[in-house]
């Protein structure tokens, strides 16, 4: 029928955007990655060993960055293919206590501080998955606000007529983001700054992850934000019974 004509007309146009931004990402680092390799190589043959150990940091960026896009986007291709949810009853302070270990040092170094509290003690969910969108939207808030700044991690729950809900906030007295970018934050490679994000070692890709993974279990994610102010991403996940 033509509404199935249309619907995978427009699947393969998405699929096409993805493979033509994804090597547009990677040509990036891979001309850089080239670029340096024949001038160390010069230099080497020239007998100059003055800039090497400056061009093989770059280099090593550079590779960290292709490996950075390649697991990103393996994982992106991977929940579009369907998800495998293997949900187990997380413990909500052990999940997020393992997470704030991780990017602790991240943290700490940049000045700053990561609060939390779990209202919801428990929640049935994949804990890998679960762990991956609090680790994103953590490390996002780590990337983008300024030194001194503070990031609120919080578990709710929310009871309505309809149903309750278990609620993940991340929110940040950051510089927060501009009306016009919100919309399309979740959007694959939709960065606000492209410089700033590849100096932090962003892909573009870990909001879309983190979408996916919510709307796998049901949910869905919303950013509230105001310039100046901060940033709050409200991840709402169904509980059924
Ligand atoms: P990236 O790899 O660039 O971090 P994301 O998809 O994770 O990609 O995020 C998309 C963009 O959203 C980022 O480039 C950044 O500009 C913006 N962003 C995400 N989180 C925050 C935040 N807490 N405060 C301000 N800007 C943010």
């Amino acid at each position: 029928s033509q509404s199935r004509y249309t619907e995978i007309k427009k699947m393969e146009n998405l699929r096409k955007e993805f493979v033509e931004n994804a090597s547009h990402e990677l040509r990036t680092p891979l001309t850089s990655i080239k670029g340096y390799l024949e001038t160390s190589s010069d230099d080497l043959s020239a007998g100059n060993l003055q800039h090497l150990p400056k061009f093989l940091e770059i280099i090593s960026k550079n590779v960290n960055r292709l490996q950075f896009l390649v697991d990103d986007m393996m994982t992106l291709v991977t929940l579009e293919g369907g998800q495998n949810i293997n949900k187990e009853e997380i413990n909500l302070i052990k999940l997020t206590e393992d997470t704030l270990e991780k990017v602790m040092s991240l943290a700490v170094e940049k000045g700053i501080r990561i609060q939390y509290k779990c209202e919801v003690k428990t929640f049935w969910a994949d804990p890998i998955k679960i762990g991956q969108v609090l680790t994103n939207l953590i490390e996002n808030a780590i990337k983008y606000i300024q030194p001194g700044k503070e990031i609120q991690v919080r578990w709710l729950m929310s009871h309505r007529e309809k149903g309750s809900e278990v609620i993940l906030q991340v929110s940040d007295n950051g510089p927060g983001i501009s009306e016009e970018h919100l919309h399309r934050l979740f959007e694959r490679f939709y960065r606000i700054d492209k410089g700033r994000s590849r100096d932090a070692g962003g892909t573009g890709l870990g909001l879309s992850i983190v979408k996916h993974i919510v709307q796998g279990h049901g949910g869905q994610i919303q950013v509230e934000s105001q310039l100046g102010e901060g940033t709050a991403f409200v991840c709402r996940f169904p509980i059924y019974r």
